[in-house]
C-alpha cells in the first residue's frame, strides 16, 4: 500500500521531519504500510490552512455545508466496501462488523447531522418588553483527537458537526489506525471541499496531539480516548480556556435482576461483553447477576461464550478477531493474571498460550474471549478499564448491594439492566451513575441522544443538538421593542 501523507491544504505532504512510523495489521503482525512522524511543525502547517480557510468557510451559508456533508456521505458510502475493508486490516476486527458498524455508521454520521440541524428551531425569549435570540457562530479551528477502536466512526461523529457549524479543523487519528482518515481525506480531496477546511496530521499522541491541544489558535478541543490522556488533555487545555469535550474510558455494569429471561437475553449480554473484541468503550465488563439466576446464568454463558467464532478477521464467518495490538494484547492477558492472582477463576478462555486461537497467524494479537468468576466486585480485574475480550462475573442479594457494586467503580460511561419487569428496568437505570444505561438492550443508539460519561468516563455530551453547541459560539442578541 502507497504510504499514507499528512492531508494540509488540500495537498498530501509529507511529515517535516521526514520521518516514518510502522503501521501492522494486527491480525498478521505483517506491515501494511508507513504513516508520517509529524510535530509541531506539521501542525502549525495545518493550522496555517485552517485559519486561512476559516473565513470563507464560516461564512458559507448553512444550506451548503448541508449539502456538502450529504456529498461527502455519498462519497463515503460509494466507498463502503473499502472503509470496511481498511478497518478490518488495522484494527483486526471482522469484516462482517467493519461493514455493518463501522462502514455504515461513518456514512449514517454525516447524514445525520446534515438532516438533524434543519430540525432546530430558532431560540428566542421575550420578556420585560425586549425580544432575546440566540445566534451561532463557529468556535473556529478545531482540533479533533480520535482512539483505534472505532476509527472512522468516531472520526466522522466529530468531523460532521464541526464542518456543519462552520469550523476547520486539525484531526488527529490514532497512529494505530490511520487508513481511514487518510480514506477521508482523499473523499474530501476528491469531492473539492475547499482546501484548508479539513486536515488530517498523522503520528504519535505526545507529539501530534499534545501539539494541537496546546496550539493557542485552535480553540476547541475534541478528544476521545482514554482517560489518563485525557487527563493531560484537560490540564493543557484548561488553563487555556479552550472548549474542551473528553470522552474517555469505562467499566461498565451489565445487571442482570432476578427476573431476568436468560434464554431471551443470552445474545445481547454476550453482545455487550464481547463485541470487537470487548474494544469498545461501551462494552459490559462486569456483569452482575442475581444469586437466585447466577449459577444458571453462568452455565448458559459459558456456553453462548464458547460458541464465539474467533478467527482470521477476513472470514465472512467470524464473530471476533484479534485485539488492536502485541502490546495491548500484553495489557489483557496481565489482567487476566491478575485476574487469577486476585483469587478469580477462569471460567473459559484465558492466556493465549493455554488457550490458543487456532487456524490463526502465529504473529496475530489473538485472545480468547475470557469469563472470570469467584472475583470480589471491588477487586482491580473488577474495577480498572482493560480493554479487552475479558469479562467478570459477580452476584448480588438485593437491588441496593447491585446498585452499590455498578456504581463503585471510578467510571461513569454506560450499563445496562436486563429484567422482565420495564417498571424495575426504569427504576435501577435512574440510579446508576453513568451517562448512558440501556434497559434490556446494548447499543442501541439514536443520534439525537446526550452520549458521554460522568466521573472519570469523562466532560460533556456528543450526539444531537449537544454536538451542534459544542462546535458553535453562542450569542444572545436582546432587542428591546419599541
Ligand atoms: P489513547 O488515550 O491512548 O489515545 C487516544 C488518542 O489520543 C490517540 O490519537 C493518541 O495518539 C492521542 N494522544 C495520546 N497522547 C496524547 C497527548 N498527550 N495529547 C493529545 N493526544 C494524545 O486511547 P486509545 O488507546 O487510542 O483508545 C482506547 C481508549 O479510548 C479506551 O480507554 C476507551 O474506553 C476510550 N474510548 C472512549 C470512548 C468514549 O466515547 N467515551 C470511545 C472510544 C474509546
Amino acid at each position: 500500500m502507497q504510504p499514507v501523507l499528512n492531508f494540509i491544504n488540500g495537498s498530501f505532504v509529507e511529515a517535516a521531519s521526514q520521518r516514518t512510523i510502522d503501521d501492522v495489521n494486527p491480525a498478521t503482525g505483517e506491515g501494511i504500510t508507513t504513516i508520517p512522524r509529524s510535530g509541531a511543525e506539521d501542525v502549525q502547517a495545518a493550522v496555517d490552512a485552517a485559519l486561512a480557510a476559516t473565513p470563507a468557510w464560516a461564512s458559507t451559508p448553512l444550506e451548503e455545508r448541508i449539502a456538502w456533508l450529504h456529498k461527502i456521505a455519498d462519497a463515503l458510502e460509494e466507498q463502503a466496501e473499502t472503509i470496511a475493508q481498511l478497518e478490518s486490516l488495522d484494527t483486526g476486527k471482522p469484516i462482517t462488523l467493519a461493514r455493518n458498524v463501522d462502514a455504515a455508521r461513518s456514512v449514517a454520521n454525516f447524514r445525520f447531522f446534515a438532516d438533524f440541524v434543519l430540525q432546530q428551531p430558532q431560540q428566542t425569549f421575550s420578556d420585560h418588553g425586549a425580544i432575546n435570540y440566540v445566534q451561532r457562530s463557529p468556535v473556529g479551528c478545531v482540533g479533533l483527537i480520535t482512539p483505534w477502536n472505532l476509527p472512522l466512526y468516531l472520526l466522522s461523529w466529530k468531523v460532521a458537526p464541526a464542518l456543519l457549524m462552520g469550523n476547520t479543523i486539525v484531526a488527529k487519528p490514532s497512529e494505530l489506525t490511520p487508513l481511514t482518515a487518510n480514506l477521508l481525506a482523499q473523499t474530501m480531496q476528491t469531492v473539492g471541499l475547499p482546501s484548508g477546511v479539513f486536515n488530517v496530521v498523522h503520528g504519535y499522541g505526545p507529539d501530534v496531539g499534545q501539539a494541537i491541544v496546546e496550539h493557542d489558535d485552535i480553540r476547541g478541543i475534541s478528544f476521545t480516548g482514554g482517560t489518563a490522556t485525557g487527563k493531560i488533555v484537560a490540564a493543557t487545555a484548561a488553563p487555556m480556556f479552550k472548549k474542551l469535550s473528553l470522552e474517555l474510558g469505562g467499566k461498565n455494569a451489565t445487571v442482570l435482576l432476578d427476573d431476568a429471561p436468560l434464554d431471551e437475553i443470552m445474545q445481547g449480554v454476550v453482545r455487550a461483553s464481547f463485541t470487537n473484541s470487548g474494544q469498545v468503550c461501551l462494552c459490559g465488563s462486569r456483569i452482575l447477576v442475581h444469586a437466585s439466576i447466577y449459577d444458571d446464568f453462568l452455565e448458559k454463558f459459558v456456553h453462548a461464550v464458547e460458541r464465539i467464532q474467533v478467527g482470521d478477521p477476513s472470514n465472512e464467518a467470524t464473530v471476533m478477531g484479534s485485539v488492536i495490538s502485541q502490546d495491548h494484547k500484553t495489557k489483557v492477558e496481565s489482567y487476566i493474571q491478575l485476574g487469577v492472582e486476585e483469587g478469580g477463576v477462569v471460567l473459559t478462555g484465558g492466556l493465549s498460550k493455554t488457550a490458543p486461537v487456532e487456524n490463526v497467524s502465529k504473529h496475530g494479537a489473538f485472545l480468547r474471549p475470557t469469563v472470570l468468576a469467584g472475583l470480589p466486585a471491588t477487586s482491580r480485574t473488577a474495577t480498572e478499564e482493560i480493554f479487552g475480550p475479558v469479562v467478570t462475573v459477580h452476584a448480588f442479594e438485593t437491588e441496593d448491594e447491585a446498585v452499590e457494586m455498578a456504581n463503585g467503580t471510578p467510571y461513569g460511561l454506560a450499563g445496562s439492566v436486563w429484567t422482565a419487569d420495564i417498571e424495575r428496568g426504569h427504576r435501577f437505570a435512574e440510579r446508576m451513575d453513568t451517562g448512558i444505561v440501556w434497559v434490556n438492550t446494548w447499543l442501541n443508539r439514536d443520534l439525537r441522544t446526550p452520549f458521554g460519561g460522568v466521573k472519570q468516563s469523562g466532560v460533556g455530551r456528543e450526539g444531537g443538538a449537544w454536538s451542534l453547541n459544542f462546535f458553535s459560539e453562542l450569542t444572545n442578541i436582546c432587542v428591546q421593542q419599541p
